[in-house]
C-alpha cells in the first residue's frame, strides 16, 4: 500500500516564487549599464536550493538559453529533464567522462593545462570553455603571461572544441577602493588574453558574476572586448552577494521557508528547556515546539539566538536546536497553537527576515544558508 502525505499537512517546506525569479532577472537586466547582454543563469547546487530543472525551464520560457552548473551530475540531470541550450560545467569532471560530455552536448570548463591535455586525448572533441585565472587562484590557466596563455588556447583548439573563455572575479561585490582596483586588474588581465585570440572568434567570452555585471559591465571600448555575458547567480534568487551590497529596487528573495507548531505548553518558571539545559525559564512561559531542526538545515548555531515569525511577531528560539525540532517562546503570541504555520525565512505581516539576515546572525553568507536547506525539506512552487 502506498501512503501519501497530504501536501496541506506539511512539516518543513520552502515555497519558491518562480515569478519573482523572472522579475529579478528582468530588473537585473534593466539595471545593467550596457544593453544587449546575454544572461548565463547559474543554477549550480540545485539552483542554490531553488530546484534546478524547474528554474531552468522557467528561465528558458523567458529567453535564457545559457546555463552553468558545478558538476557533471547536475548537467546530466538537467539534460535528462529536457533542458536545451548551452550547459557549462564550471568545475572538474573526470576526463573519463569525455564521451558523456560530447553525447549530451555539454560544455566543460578547462581548469588547467594538465586537464586540457588529458581531455584532448579523447576522440570526442569535447566542447570547452577555458578558465583563466586572473587572481583568485582557484582554477584556470595562468594569466601572468598573456602570450603564453593565448598560444596555449590556440594549441588546444585543435583537439578540443573551444567555444569560450572565462574568468571569475573574487571581490566584485566589495566597494573598497583597493578591491575595485583589484577587480580592474583582473579584467585587464583577461582582456589581454581575449585580445590575443580574436582570430578564434569564440562566441562566449565571459567574466562577470552577479555583482560584477552590475558594477563593472559598462558600455565602453574596454568592456566590449571582454564579453557581454553575465553569469547570474545569487541576485537571480533575490539575495545579496555581500551584506554591504545594495540590490536594485524590486529585487527580492524568491524563497520562503515555513514550518508548523506541533504542540504548545505552559512551563513554570525555573524549568530547563531542551538538550544541554542551555535555557531556563525566568517566568511562567508558553513554549511551542516547531517541526524543523538542524537536519533540515536550521543551523544549530541559532540555539538561544534565532527566532521564527508568527503573524509579524518574533518568537525566539530557546534552548538548543534539535535534529528535527526547535523550541520557541510564544508567551506573547496567544494565537500560537498546534498546526499553526510559522515562518523561518520570508516576510510575515511586514516583518522581513531573509536568508541574508539569517546569514548575518550566523556569521556567514546568504549563499550558505540557502544551500544548507536539506533535501528533507519539501519544495513547492508558486507560478
Ligand atoms: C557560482 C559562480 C558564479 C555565480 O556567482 P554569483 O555571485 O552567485 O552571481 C559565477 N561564476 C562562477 C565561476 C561561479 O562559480
Amino acid at each position: 500500500m502506498e501512503i501519501k502525505v497530504d501536501q496541506e499537512e506539511k512539516r518543513s517546506w520552502t515555497e519558491v516564487d518562480l515569478r519573482q525569479i523572472i522579475e529579478n532577472l528582468e530588473i537585473y537586466k534593466h539595471n545593467l549599464k550596457k544593453q544587449d547582454v546575454q544572461i548565463m543563469a547559474v543554477i549550480k547546487a540545485d539552483a542554490y536550493g531553488h530546484g534546478d530543472a524547474r528554474v531552468a525551464h522557467e528561465l528558458a520560457k523567458h529567453g535564457v538559453n545559457l546555463f552553468a552548473v558545478s558538476n557533471i551530475d547536475e548537467a546530466v540531470g538537467l539534460r535528462n529533464s529536457g533542458v536545451k541550450g548551452e550547459i557549462l560545467i564550471l568545475g572538474y569532471s573526470s576526463p573519463t567522462y569525455a564521451k558523456t560530455l560530447s553525447y549530451l552536448d555539454l560544455t566543460q570548463a578547462i581548469v588547467s593545462e594538465e586537464y586540457a591535455e588529458e581531455l584532448a586525448k579523447s576522440n570526442y572533441k569535447v566542447k570547452c570553455h577555458m578558465a583563466i585565472d586572473t587572481g583568485m587562484n582557484r582554477v584556470g590557466i595562468p594569466s601572468s603571461e598573456p602570450d603564453v596563455a593565448a598560444n596555449m588556447i590556440k594549441r588546444f583548439s585543435h583537439n578540443l572544441n573551444i567555444t569560450g573563455i572565462f574568468t571569475h572575479l573574487c571581490v566584485a561585490d566589495i566597494k573598497l577602493e583597493e578591491d575595485k582596483a583589484f577587480t580592474r586588474k583582473q579584467l585587464s588581465k583577461f582582456k589581454a588574453i581575449s585580445d590575443r585570440i580574436k582570430d578564434l572568434h569564440l562566441p562566449y567570452i565571459h567574466c562577470y558574476n552577479s555583482a560584477g555585471g552590475l558594477s563593472y559591465l559598462e558600455d565602453n571600448d574596454f568592456n566590449k572586448e571582454i564579453g557581454n555575458i553575465v553569469r547570474l547567480g545569487i541576485i537571480l534568487y533575490g539575495l545579496k552577494p555581500d551584506t554591504s551590497y545594495i540590490l536594485p529596487e524590486g529585487i527580492k528573495p524568491a524563497m520562503s521557508w515555513k514550518s508548523v507548531i506541533s504542540m504548545v505548553k505552559i512551563v513554570p518558571a525555573g524549568e530547563f528547556i531542551g538538550y544541554g539545559r542551555t535555557f531556563i525559564t525566568k517566568h511562567e512561559s508558553r513554549i511551542a515546539t516547531v517541526t524543523t531542526g538542524y537536519a533540515d538545515g536550521f543551523r544549530r548555531q541559532l540555539s538561544n539566538k534565532g527566532f521564527v515569525m508568527i503573524n509579524g511577531k518574533k518568537a525566539p528560539v530557546i534552548g538548543s536546536v534539535c535534529m528535527d525540532q526547535i523550541l520557541i517562546d510564544v508567551t506573547n503570541i496567544p494565537e500560537a497553537k498546534m498546526g499553526l504555520k510559522v515562518l523561518l525565512i520570508g516576510e510575515s505581516n511586514g516583518l522581513v527576515y531573509t536568508a541574508n539576515d539569517m546569514a548575518n546572525d550566523l556569521g556567514t553568507i546568504g549563499y550558505e544558508v540557502i544551500c544548507d536547506i536539506t533535501k528533507r525539506v519539501q519544495r513547492f512552487y508558486i507560478e
